[in-house]
This record gives structure tokens, C-alpha cells and sequence, in this order.
């Protein structure tokens, strides 16, 4: 085997002599590579569309201050009723959402599933003095 290059296919890890410049040992491995790179590419898209929100609106948790994007999350303010009136496309919400960023706030996940919480609180109880304001 002198001379002969191998390769190691990025998919499925097997030993395999390329021809060209390929990075996958198989037509199969080649269509899950691209497939992969696709996936990569609609997070930076995802990214791109976040990044643009959280400039808009702020970058840190509106109630406590927290600013790790990762645990950062886009909150409606009456709910996530709006998700029914323009569909599941996320990027059709993520637009939506840059078009009506007065609807919107950022909380992270803690103060996020806090405000959950007490949302389901205040409808299971008909009322609560201290949220009535
Ligand atoms: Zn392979
Ligand atoms: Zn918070």
C-alpha cells in the first residue's frame, strides 16, 4: 500500500483511500455530511436571527440581570398565544418577533419558568391579592 493515501471518513470513522479531496468513504456518508453541514448552517441562521433580538431587546434577564445568552429566553409578554396566530416556522417567529419587539422581553430560564409557574398559579386560584395590580 505505498503511496497509497487513507483516509479516516469523517462520518463513519472507517479507514478508506480517498480519490480526490473526498472526507467520507461512501456516496451514503457523503449525503449524511452534507446533511450535517445543512444543520450547522440553519444554527448560525438561528444565531444570526437571536443575536439580532437580543440587540433589540436587551442582552441580559430583564428581572434578574442574568446575561449568559445560552440561558437567555425570548418571553411574550401575555403568553405564547402568538405562536398560534403566525405558525410553528421559527424563523417566521423570530421575524415576528423583531417586528413587534414591544410584545416581547428577555428572561432567563430560571425567572422564565418562575413567571410559568406563577402564571399557572393565578389561573388555577381565581384570584391572587399581590398579582392584582
Ligand atoms: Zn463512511
Ligand atoms: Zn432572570
Amino acid at each position: 500500500m505505498a503511496g497509497k493515501k487513507t483516509k479516516i471518513c469523517v462520518i463513519c470513522k472507517e479507514k478508506f483511500s480517498p480519490e480526490k479531496d473526498w472526507k467520507t468513504c461512501s456516496f451514503k456518508c457523503s449525503k449524511e455530511l452534507r446533511k450535517l453541514t445543512h444543520r450547522k448552517k440553519n444554527r448560525r441562521y438561528h444565531l444570526k436571527f437571536r443575536n439580532e433580538i437580543f440587540k433589540l431587546l436587551g442582552d441580559r434577564c430583564l428581572k434578574c440581570g442574568f446575561s449568559d445568552k445560552r440561558a437567555l429566553q425570548i418571553d411574550h409578554l401575555n403568553g405564547g398565544g402568538y405562536r398560534q396566530r403566525i405558525g410553528k416556522n421559527p424563523i417566521t417567529v423570530y421575524k415576528y418577533i423583531l417586528q413587534h419587539p414591544k410584545e416581547f422581553q428577555i428572561l432567563c430560564a430560571n425567572c422564565n419558568q418562575i413567571k410559568r409557574v406563577e402564571n399557572l398559579e393565578f389561573a388555577n386560584k381565581y384570584k391572587i391579592p399581590w398579582q392584582e395590580q
